[in-house]
């Protein structure tokens, strides 16, 4: 492993810690980056050395100093979860690919940031779907410009088969099952894994998010049923992350 790669991994620790952070301060709207960090539960300003990703979690065994409120597991999964993003993208992006790694690198940390947020708090920010749109088509502009139709025809598919999901739900059920953000969200990786890649997309989606609803729902032991509210976005991004990375054959 190259400088280079260890250096991707140690950044997706901090990256993971500021997208954990960021989900944390997204409802009330606080500055992120100029706002110091505080216990959620007595409000006291963070040192430093209570800041280090993972490594203060474990030492303070994921409980505040001075209150002894437990921090809650979010924030040492967030800091992994970046680091295993920027592990796995290093190991899988071709090496003959310009910039390869850097748009492997900005995919995976732009989903785990809506992902982080849509878990939180059931949203997918319209600004961080249009990063990632527009991240989408500088990649494709720059590694394989002649393909754009096909991105440009997976963006449309992939916002408009949930926009139609999301619509047929709403009229059979009169209630809302999917938000528009999953929509947007889809068309913005399918910018990445072009037409050929939303089947899979989807489908790795959908088996990902009932099996590992199921399984969170017995580790925690709560009950699910057809009215518990689930964020699809994390679901939606991990899939979109494997097939970007493991792409399906005949890909272009
Ligand atoms: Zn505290």
């Amino acid at each position: 492993m190259t400088g280079i790669e260890l250096f991707a991994i140690f950044s997706g620790f901090i990256i993971g810690s500021g997208i954990d952070a960021a989900s944390r301060r997204f409802e009330t709207g606080t500055p992120w980056l100029t706002h110091r960090s505080r216990c959620d539960h007595c409000q006291r300003p963070l040192r430093w050395f209570e800041l280090v990703p993972v490594v203060s979690w474990l030492a303070l065994r994921g409980r505040c100093r001075t209150c002894k409120a437990s921090i809650g597991w979010s924030a040492p999964l967030t800091e992994c979860a970046g680091a295993l993003a920027a592990l796995v993208a290093v190991a899988l992006t071709p090496r003959d690919v310009p910039y390869g790694i850097i748009f492997s690198l900005s995919f995976g940390w732009l989903l785990l940031a809506l992902a982080a947020i849509d878990r939180r708090h059931f949203i997918l920010p319209d600004v961080l779907n249009a990063a990632l749109l527009a991240a989408g088509a500088i990649m494709v502009a720059v590694t394989k410009p002649a393909d754009w139709p096909m991105h440009l025809a997976g963006a449309a598919t992939g916002f408009g088969l949930l926009w139609l999901v999301e619509i047929a739900y709403r009229r059979l059920r009169g209630i809302d099952g999917l938000g528009r953000g999953d929509a947007k969200l889809l068309g913005a990786i399918g910018a990445w894994v072009g037409l050929i890649g939303i089947p899979s997309v989807l489908l790795i989606a959908s088996v990902a998010a009932i099996a590992g609803t199921l399984i969170i729902s017995l580790v925690q032991k709560q009950s699910v049923s057809g009215k518990t509210p689930i964020a699809f976005g994390p679901w939606i991004a991990l899939a979109g992350f494997t097939v970007w990375l493991l792409p399906p054959p005949g890909w272009v």
